[in-house]
């Protein structure tokens, strides 16, 4: 059986035109890993239990997470990679020069380290804030209050932010949209349930555990049920998520103008003077009704509400950075109460974490020149680019599209352009002090200057080559804007693209993956932005009802997927990324068939396995996972991604080729032939 393997590698890879490396290849490549099944289980009942059931034994939930699968094994890893370069700095103790990226992640892992000044400070850094807030005695003082802290991170019941215009995407427009909200949706201050009132009984407690830090004991209770009521009232006049997927309907482009006659009631000219706004000319407003009612409670609200949900605001945003009695008080209500977390994570990871969070990509500068290698790039460059011209067979060939719009579609996916690994150029930094003392000042710096960054592209063309991700992220994207897909460094690593592995896995795992990314751009909301990533319907009215009908499938599939008793997956919420999985794996399939050609590996390899079984193991294996019951009910409301589990049953419940490899029998639980239910869109 080995020597049979290592014949179909020598003649895959020559056909795939790298015939010198190949001859050098003599061991056979890594199979799956037979310690992740579960051989008891039945694939084709339960492909889920079967492919990973042995993982999920051997990899049972930390107390410190509340969901652990083989992104956060990976991002772990990542994370132990950056403390090492982290304690390399402390211990080199070299000079560096002032505002170099050694010197800043330096300084600001030694501020996160120090919890004996936390504590010594308790809520000191932020007494400026609270007691400005006490003082304004008019809403006008609240609202020029507030409007000065927006460089620093100061929330309010909107969000403001420049980022490319969705019809003109290569120039940055001024953006304004919902939130305001403290629990992780608006369906939590909404639904009547048990779950949902028992959390917001929790929040009750919570916000009175909070107000005791910074208030007197007699307005704690009172300050706690304000902050309830006015969240409860931003939370009613809110879009939900699923609304929210539309870009159509949070594309509201004004004048200046136009703005402050639509919106009147709030000062406008001092908010964004205030906050430091350069000059503007148009705003694109994302919820329209939204704004004007969450006015008109600005105003109808008394005061003393709006103090009392600022003050909140203030020690909500800063709860990481204060006390560590603070920070493990917000913990328990964030992460105990909603995740089902147990302990936090020891202080030395939450401050590698905060390094992490704070300058992530000096930290990715760092962590690329040590754990990239090029090779992976050049390999994952390939993939794409069978992958794309696979997706392009299958358009040609889709049945229900006409060809009218194949050649837009064409166009578009001709014009799809990807980044690997990290960034041709790196942010510059340069003008960020950070000092190896005060984590709260040093955090505010940072704030001030994303902000500051963010506010200078207003106006100006899209600077395309900047990335939404760090390098060290073990996740991947795509912007609809841009029309393209990234793959940070930390995806490409094991399982995801493993250099040691067999093909049929890595295709399976990141050239899942790959697909993923590009059928976004094909998904309910991509769909709707062209070759130049302008959100512009270049689709026939014909072919548009038909797409609609065939994700109208795949909504009702997922609806019906119960994931604890009483609870399902919201089909609407899911729908992008389950038709991305749906496609993706799909087009990895057959990227990876084209890539073997006439010379196919032949029978089992030395795990057991054929290619074709090995592809959808690897494609399962990826989504391993472990996650608490609060966990999951909480994603079941807020994640547009499917549980892990039901991104392997779906999927694969719909495809021949599944079923083939696993020779699955109809009337399986993974065989979905059912001409009303199957879906195949492309
Ligand atoms: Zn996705």
């Amino acid at each position: 059986m080995k020597n049979a393997s290592k014949l179909w590698l020598a003649s895959a890879v020559i056909l795939g035109g790298m015939a010198l490396s190949a001859w050098n290849m003599i061991e056979e490549k890594k199979g799956y890993n037979l310690e992740n099944l579960d051989t008891e289980a039945n694939p084709c009942t339960d492909f889920y239990e079967y492919a990973i059931g042995g993982w999920k034994k051997a990899n049972p939930m930390p107390a410190t997470d509340s969901r652990w699968g083989v992104f956060n094994v990976l991002s772990k890893q990542n994370q132990d990679h950056i403390e090492g370069i982290l304690e390399n700095l402390l211990k080199t103790k070299k000079a560096y020069p002032a505002n170099s990226p050694e010197q800043q992640v330096r300084d600001f892992y030694l501020a996160s380290l120090d919890s004996a000044a936390r504590n010594a400070r308790g809520i000191e850094p932020v007494k400026k804030y609270l007691e400005a807030i006490e003082m304004a005695d008019s809403k006008e003082k609240l609202l020029k209050t507030i409007a000065t802290w927006r460089p620093v991170g100061m929330g309010t019941f909107f969000s403001l932010y420049v980022d490319s215009d969705a019809k003109e995407s290569g120039m940055n427009r001024l953006h304004l949209g919902q939130s305001g909200l403290h629990l992780p949706d608006r369906d939590y201050y909404l639904k009547e349930d048990s779950s949902s009132r028992m959390i917001r009984e929790s929040y009750g407690q919570h916000l009175r555990t909070m107000f005791s830090y910074i208030d007197n004991p007699e307005n704690v209770e009172s300050a706690a049920l304000d902050v309830i009521e006015l969240e409860k009232q931003l939370a009613e006049i809110s879009m939900s998520r699923t609304e929210r997927r539309d870009p159509d309907k949070r594309y509201n482009k004004y004048s200046r103008q136009e703005f402050e006659a639509a919106f009147a009631g709030f000062d406008w000219k001092s908010y964004f003077e205030l906050a430091q706004v350069p000059e503007w000319e148009d705003i694109i407003v994302e919820q329209v009704t939204y704004l004007k009612e969450a006015i008109a409670l600005w105003n109808e609200r008394p005061l003393k509400v709006w103090k009392a949900y600022y003050k909140w605001e203030v020690l909500s945003n800063n709860s990481g950075v204060l006390s560590l009695d603070i920070e493990a008080s917000q913990f328990a209500f964030y992460s105990g109460v909603l995740r089902g977390t147990q302990e936090m994570k020891p202080f030395s990871e939450r401050a590698v974490r905060k390094v992490n969070g704070n300058l992530g990509e000096l930290v990715g500068e760092l962590f690329v020149k040590q754990y990239f290698s090029e090779d992976s790039k050049k390999k994952v460059s390939q993939m794409v680019e069978e992958i794309r011209e696979v997706f392009r067979d299958r358009i040609m060939n889709l049945t229900w599209m006409s060809d009218t719009t194949k050649e837009k579609a064409m166009e578009k996916l001709n014009a799809f352009t990807y980044k690997i690994g990290y960034p041709d150029k790196w942010r510059d930094y340069s003008t960020l002090n950070i000092k190896p003392k005060n984590l709260f000042e040093n955090e505010e710096a940072i704030a001030e200057f994303t902000y500051k960054r963010m506010m200078d592209k207003l106006g100006k063309p899209v600077d395309k080559s900047e990335w939404g991700m760090t390098p060290q992220t073990v996740n991947a994207y795509y912007n609809a804007s841009n029309n393209e897909i990234v793959f940070p460094a930390g995806i490409l690593q094991p399982p995801f693209y493993d250099p040691n592995a067999d093909d049929a896995l890595n295709y399976g795992g990141i050239g899942g993956v790959i697909g993923h990314e590009f059928s976004h751009g094909f998904d309910d909301k991509g769909s709707k932005f062209d070759a130049v990533g302008n959100l512009n319907d270049w689709w026939t009215a014909n072919d548009r009802n038909r797409f609609n009908k065939l994700t109208g499938m795949i909504v009702a599939q997922f609806d019906g997927f119960e994931v604890l008793p009483g609870i399902h997956i919201n089909g609407s919420l899911t729908q992008g990324e389950n038709i991305a999985d749906l496609a993706g794996v799909t087009l990895a399939y057959h990227a990876l068939e084209k890539h073997y050609g006439d010379h196919p590996p032949k029978g089992k390899g030395s795990d057991g396995f054929t290619w074709q079984q090995r592809f959808f193991l690897g494609w399962a294996q990826v989504w391993a996972q472990n996650i608490t019951e609060k966990e999951l009910r909480t994603r079941i409301i807020t994640d547009p991604h499917s549980p892990g589990q039901y991104r392997v049953l779906g999927p694969l419940s719909n495809l021949q080729e599944f079923w083939n490899a696993f020779d699955c029998k109809d009337g399986s639980p993974m065989v979905q032939k059912d001409p009303e239910k199957r879906v195949v869109i492309w």
